[in-house]
């Protein structure tokens, strides 16, 4: 399994990120950047990422302070509640490594709702 080894700061959610390139914003703080993925899956399909920079989820959880892990998912938590409103529910995905389906090396959380 191929697996990324070092940040690339190249990735494109590291130039949405630094505002080389547009995207759909839902949520901004100093440490959170949500927006519309490009191609939704669903009827509502949002990713949630950290601003820092960690390749996938073990990365987030291990290298960042335990305060922006919980910051993190009470964002995505408040997010996912409010986008959902009108569907019967949602689904919080997590895709990890290449083998993982992750294709964007920046750590996010999908919020899809059918
Ligand atoms: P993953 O397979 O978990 O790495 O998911 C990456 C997601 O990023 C996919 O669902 C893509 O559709 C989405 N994506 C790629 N480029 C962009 C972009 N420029 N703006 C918004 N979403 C994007």
């Amino acid at each position: 399994m191929v697996q990324f080894d070092k940040y690339d700061d190249s990735n494109i959610f590291a130039r949405i990120i630094r505002g080389e390139i547009p995207c759909k914003k839902v949520y901004e703080d100093d440490k959170v950047l949500s927006f519309y993925d490009i191609n939704p899956k669903g009827a509502v399909h949002i990713l949630v990422i950290p601003k820092r920079e960690y390749m996938r989820f073990q990365d987030f959880c291990v290298l960042s302070t335990s305060q922006d892990v919980a910051h993190f998912f009470k964002i995505l938590n408040q997010i996912a509640l409010d986008v959902s409103k009108k569907y019967s529910g949602y689904k919080i995905t997590i895709n990890n490594d290449t083998g993982g389906g992750q294709e964007v090396p920046h750590f996010h959380a999908h919020i899809i709702c059918q």
